[in-house]
């Protein structure tokens, strides 16, 4: 009779699951229906697999650069040029597309894969410009089938127009007298476009998922918020005009919930103003106080950047410009100071975001090299996420589930689960009196935590703050995965 049977036999639930135990069919499985929280570092606009953003171009009546292998608008005349939908028929081109628009073969065109990721958005950009709905849908669906549902969305609002702005008013010494003239100038008319346009994207999304009709999509039970994406690879006056417009929208619009920073962080031009956008964002966001800020930092090896630029990049976000959470963050252990840093942040609670397959081929980051297990040790809160899961070819779950080489337990998932909505930006007090470790229900709900519903004052804090809804949700799923598995409750 085998142990598990035994306990089952005699009424004892299993203790915590041993993840080296099991097959990689049984992981797969397991990571796949394990609910997952939610998702806090997600670009849309690399979120979609080349498969899908093909179909919509054909649909679209796109062209196919044979070239570049990009797709680009009508009219597809000339000899570079042929319909997307022609595309989609001949094998070999399309075999060459699904390479150039996803990180499949990293040194695609002897390319590093740094390159090749960093140059598929532009390949694709003709469709994802004009289906950012439908991307999120996709998103959505996706997630609602990996038995998770919430979702900090990465997105672009009003990009071009803002930066355009920015250049207008010009770069100021003075960071407020700036703000002024930016807002003197007409930030307050593209916060209402990008409100409408929030509208129309979530419209959009809700169509595709068939939410309204009788048999809607699981995704339709996802719930999302944005993050206001800014470009640190333009001109700083272009950056700083994004930022300011986020900070309005933000403000304006509860669907908005943070600022970010995108695009490669070893670009000369982002090495050159790291410490001005970081002054910036500090000054936008009163550091972190009245704008949450998520920022993408340290994520550098010495491929990508000279020593001068690993000593600090996260020390300055999480000091200067307030993050309360830090994308990658893989050269942490390289920072100055990094020991006092790595428990500064444990204290505050700071989270990385853990992006593992997105650092493996883009970095060049595997078990051997990356730092997780290093930030586990010191206690820094951490939570997995994609980063690009369509250019990647991944899911959560398979992030989930690769976290296993890297020294991931099962309950370094489940914390990574219950944080990705503890250091979510969702409005509201949470469930927790201490989240990252998730021993200290908040007193209005302690002996209910897993039930299916709230009663008393904890249906009070689950109906009054967003944060409680959603971690409710999610203590409920992971009670009856956990009951489904036999595993013992314990926190
Ligand atoms: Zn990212």
């Amino acid at each position: 009779m085998g142990l598990a049977l035994a306990l089952l036999l005699t009424g004892q639930a299993r203790a915590e699951p041993d993840l080296g135990a099991m097959t990689a069919g049984e992981r797969i499985a397991f990571t796949k229906a394990l609910p997952k929280g939610g998702e806090l570092h997600n670009h849309i606009s690399g979120a979609v697999f080349p498969e899908t953003l093909l179909g919509w171009a054909a649909e679209d009546g796109l062209c196919v650069h044979l070239a570049d292998l990009a797709l680009a608008p009508p009219p597809c005349e000339g000899e570079l040029l042929r319909p997307a939908a022609e595309a989609v028929g001949d094998e070999e081109l399309y075999s060459a597309l699904l390479d150039s628009f996803s990180t499949r073969k990293p040194s695609f065109r002897d390319r590093s894969g740094h390159d090749q990721f960093f140059g598929v958005f532009g390949r694709i950009g003709a469709t994802t410009s004009q289906r950012a709905g439908d991307m999120l849908a996709v998103v959505m669906d996706d997630l609602a089938h990996q038995n998770t549902f919430y979702l900090e969305a990465m997105v672009t609002p009003q990009g071009r127009a803002a930066a355009a702005l920015g250049l207008q008013v010009g770069l100021r010494a003075d960071l407020g007298e700036m703000q002024d003239a930016l807002e003197a100038a007409g930030l307050g008319d593209l916060v209402s476009a990008a409100v409408a346009s929030t509208d129309a994207l979530e419209a959009r999304a809700r169509q595709v998922l068939g939410c309204e009709t009788p048999a809607p999509r699981p995704g339709c039970q996802v719930t999302v918020r944005y993050l206001v994406q800014t470009s640190r690879v333009l001109p700083p006056e272009a950056t700083f005009a994004q930022l300011a417009l986020g900070v309005a929208l933000v403000e304006a619009d509860p669907r908005w919930v943070g600022l970010q920073m995108v695009a490669p962080e070893d670009h000369p031009v982002a090495l050159a103003n790291y410490r001005l956008h970081m002054e910036m964002v500090g000054h936008l966001s009163g550091q972190g106080r009245t704008t949450p800020v998520a920022l993408h930092a340290g994520e550098l090896t010495f491929n990508y950047a000279p020593p001068e630029h690993m000593r600090d990049h996260i020390a300055q976000a999480v000091r200067v410009a307030g993050a309360r959470r830090i994308g990658h963050g893989v050269a942490l252990p390289h920072e100055t100071g990094a020991e006092a840093l790595a428990a500064e942040m444990a204290e505050k609670g700071v989270l990385v975001e853990i992006n593992l397959t997105s650092n493996a081929v883009i970095l060049e980051l595997g078990p051997h090299n990356h730092p997780y297990g290093w930030l586990i040790a010191r206690g820094v809160p951490t939570s997995f996420s994609t980063d690009d899961a369509g250019l990647l070819r991944i899911d959560l779950s398979h992030e989930y589930e690769r976290a296993h080489a890297y020294g991931a337990t099962y309950g370094d998932l489940k914390r990574s689960a219950r944080n990705a909505l503890a250091f979510s930006f969702l409005a509201g007090e949470g469930l927790w009196s201490d989240p990252g470790r998730y021993q200290r229900p908040d007193p209005a709900c302690r002996g209910q935590i897993g039930a299916p519903e709230p009663r008393g004052a904890c249906a009070d804090l689950v109906a009054r703050s967003d944060k409680a809804r959603e971690q409710w949700r999610h203590e409920a799923l992971l009670a009856a995965f956990e009951a489904q598995r036999g595993l013992a409750r314990r926190r």
